[in-house]
């Protein structure tokens, strides 16, 4: 797992605290399970890329468009938003999440290949930075749309590059085959076509391939293409302001080495080379991953004779990941306890599906009533959570310095209930 102290949290006397508050008290206070994110973590997560950019950038121009979908809670856009962060969105809730949080809408790129005519007219009044355009049916949409308004619209156009990201097929998004994307021979010409339009102004070219990505070869490599791209277009008269190579910036929730930072930076920088052209990037889950954990508490011990369960009041409801990409999340014990060795369970939430299991074969030495951390669940963590099995979503809290702030409240089963309605 990462070093304990990535996720601002560290132990004292035994208890595992975030920043200068026991978890503990986080559960006497908000209740089980909860979100709690670190505004000290996610801080240096973000200045840590942002630092790499600016050095390799030395003083030419470049956005961190943070993809709002990673975590799209008010308090930590507007935290990242006062750290000078642009936005990645992928629909118009997102769009009037980031201007709610106090983001510029200059410094917003729209991603998402199912733009509604809604979502667009939306942006294009906002005045975002850029619209990412998926398909050539979009971008007939698009400059429509634009016309009708008056407005023109900017654009790139987000092609495939057709580079492997060697990341679990869920998540691996630039190959030929995938639903996301323009295929790369067919760009230019539909750049061509772009530049004719009346509604739109052609500003960029973008990509991006996959998230947790672990190496940043596949990365650079697209990265490679799309400036090459970016290369004919200008031959064809066709002036590029900025190249994005997307997100996709991995973390550790096992064992992985995190892509270094400084090396993508400078990888990226070789690449544009002298041109003139805004580096833009999409990151999420590097900013939020390790900024957040669920914290939550153990409601049974069920010993077995071949497998021990430890059932807890967090589900796959709560935290979709393990279940759908059989992805990896630590789990520690809040309370260390040193006397008792610790014993295997899986770890197993009350959903009534075999999938909703947090974590398997996991060493913890804990009891009912113990409360316990799942690591790493800052991104696609409460953002992908449902109400299935009528389960409220849970509360998320920010820990800033000595203080915990409630930044959602826990849904009420009344919350749920109230758009239902019975038959006349
Ligand atoms: C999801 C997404 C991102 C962010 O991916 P991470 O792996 O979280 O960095 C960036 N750009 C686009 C277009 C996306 O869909």
């Amino acid at each position: 797992m990462a070093p304990i102290e990535v996720f601002g949290a560290h132990y004292r006397s035994g208890e595992l605290w975030v920043e200068g508050v026991r978890l503990g008290e986080v559960a006497e206070k908000f209740g089980t399970p909860t979100f709690v994110y670190s505004r000290a973590a996610l801080t240096k997560a973000y200045r840590q890329l942002d630092e790499a950019v600016g050095h390799a950038r030395s003083g030419r121009p470049y956005t961190i468009c943070y993809a709002v979908k990673a975590n799209s809670n008010l308090a930590v856009l507007n935290t990242l938003a006062r750290l000078g962060a642009g936005f990645d969105i992928v629909s118009g809730g997102e769009l009037t999440r980031v201007l709610r949080a106090g983001g510029e809408a200059s410094k917003v790129v729209f991603s998402g290949l199912g733009k509604t005519a809604r979502e667009i007219a939306f942006a294009l009044k906002a005045g975002i930075k850029c619209f990412n355009v998926e398909s050539e049916s979009e971008l007939l949409r698009l400059n429509e749309i634009a016309i009708s308004l008056g407005l023109r619209a900017p654009v790139a156009l987000r092609v495939n590059p057709d580079v492997d990201a060697k990341t679990h097929p869920y998540i691996s998004t630039g190959l030929k085959n995938n639903k996301f994307g323009i295929a790369f021979d067919r760009a230019r010409a539909i750049y061509r076509s772009a530049a004719a339009m009346l509604g739109v102004k052609v500003v960029g070219v973008d990509c991006h391939i996959g998230s947790q990505l672990t190496d940043a070869t596949p990365l650079v490599e697209a990265m490679g293409k799309i400036v090459a791209l970016a290369d004919q277009l200008a031959a064809d008269g066709i002036e590029i302001h900025h190249i994005c190579p997307g997100g996709g910036i991995g973390v550790t929730y096992e064992n992985e080495t995190p892509i270094d930072l400084t090396t993508y930076a400078a990888a990226l920088e070789r690449a544009i080379g002298g041109r003139s052209a805004e580096l833009l990037l999409e990151p999420g889950r590097a900013i939020v991953g390790n900024a957040g954990l669920l914290l939550s508490r153990v409601e049974y011990v069920k010993l077995g004779d071949h497998k021990n369960f430890l059932i807890i009041d967090a589900a796959m409801n709560d935290l979709i990941r393990p279940a759908l990409y059989q992805a990896h999340h630590e789990i520690v014990a809040v309370r260390q306890n040193s006397s008792r060795g610790g014993t295997e369970f899986d770890v197993v939430g009350p959903v009534c599906e075999s999938a909703d299991v947090l974590g398997y074969s996991r060493k913890l030495s804990a009891s009912a009533g113990d409360l316990i951390a799942v690591l790493s669940a800052g991104a696609y963590g409460f953002v992908m959570s449902s109400n299935y099995n009528t389960r409220p979503r849970s509360a998320e809290v920010m820990v800033d310095g000595d203080g915990v702030h409630i930044v959602r409240e826990r849904e009420t089963v009344d919350n749920l209930l109230s758009g239902e309605h019975l038959l006349p």
